[in-house]
């Protein structure tokens, strides 16, 4: 249960590889990354996982590299599922567009999973984790069924004569953004959790929610980080706020928000590390 999330100018990869490493005395099941952002694919998440301890990720990652300029990067502690490559974080939605890294415990995890069972959805872990980035899915799929349909412009063919071809895509409104899906997902969860989210449909976006355990954001010149525990981060920054129950925050190239799970603003309490871990 080691979190290691990055946005901003560095090559993201070692970055978290280096406070994963930091943070690895917190758990060595498995680990993974997710990073998106890549100069030839810029709205594409690429996604490495190792069962074991983390030199199995550099391991996998080497013989396939992957780069970006944001990201998350987990180890486990296995509460839910056994130490496999399949359980490994992070976890991806349905979709395979969103992937979610969890410290803790969701507690009505089964609940919640026969229920989305119902509605069509599959899972590929035995885990608890896999069910947020479900619920994520299933709170941006609410938002697109409530939607008027619209006429989408960049298909309307506007000669008079083929006025009547004018495509309708129903069910295509703007996207729910990934925060605020986040935000009512996690509404959802009875339990304890940390986690780092990412969407390829967010790009440049990285949102982090807490109940329970620990997770900090570190602030930096131009670059933001999100970790377990401060030790992850310190030596890029020791400019740390320290995430409070209730909170979610949204980083992004350009800074950071701090809100709570109903979308009210609240204040970024940056205080300076003195001290050396
Ligand atoms: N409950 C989750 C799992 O078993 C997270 C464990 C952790 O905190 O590393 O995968």
């Amino acid at each position: 249960c080691g979190i290691v999330g990055y946005i901003g100018p560095k090559s993201v990869v070692p970055v978290i590889i280096e406070g994963l490493r930091r943070l690895e005395y917190r758990g060595y099941d498995s680990a993974g990354i997710a990073v998106g952002g890549s100069p030839e694919h810029p709205n594409k998440l690429d996604l490495r996982r190792a069962p074991g301890k983390l030199k199995n990720l550099e391991t996998v990652i080497a013989a396939s590299p992957i780069d970006g300029t944001y990201g998350i990067g987990h180890t486990r502690w296995a509460t839910h599922g056994r130490p496999t490559e399949e359980n490994a974080h992070p976890h991806r939605d349905g979709t395979g567009t969103l992937v979610v890294v969890h410290n803790g415990i969701v507690e009505n995890y089964l609940a919640l999973k026969k229920s989305l069972i119902a509605k069509g959805h599959t899972f590929q872990s035995e885990t608890d984790t896999e069910i947020i980035a479900h619920v994520i899915q299933d709170e941006l799929e609410l938002h697109e069924k409530m939607g008027a349909p619209r006429l989408d412009s960049e298909t309307w063919v506007s000669t008079e004569a083929n006025e009547s071809q004018a495509v309708l895509i129903s069910n295509t409104p703007d996207r729910l953004p990934l925060d605020e899906a986040v935000r009512r997902a996690v509404k959802r969860l009875t339990g304890a959790f940390a986690i780092g989210v990412l969407s390829a449909h967010a790009p440049d976006t990285l949102v982090a929610a807490r109940m329970g355990p620990p997770a900090v954001i570190g602030i930096g010149e131009g670059e933001f980080f999100l970790a377990s525990d401060v030790p992850g981060i310190l030596h890029h920054t020791r400019n740390i706020h320290f995430l409070q129950d209730g909170e979610v925050a949204v980083l992004t190239k350009t800074g950071v928000r701090i809100t709570d799970f109903e979308n009210n603003e609240l204040p970024l309490k940056i205080q300076r590390i003195a001290w050396d871990p």
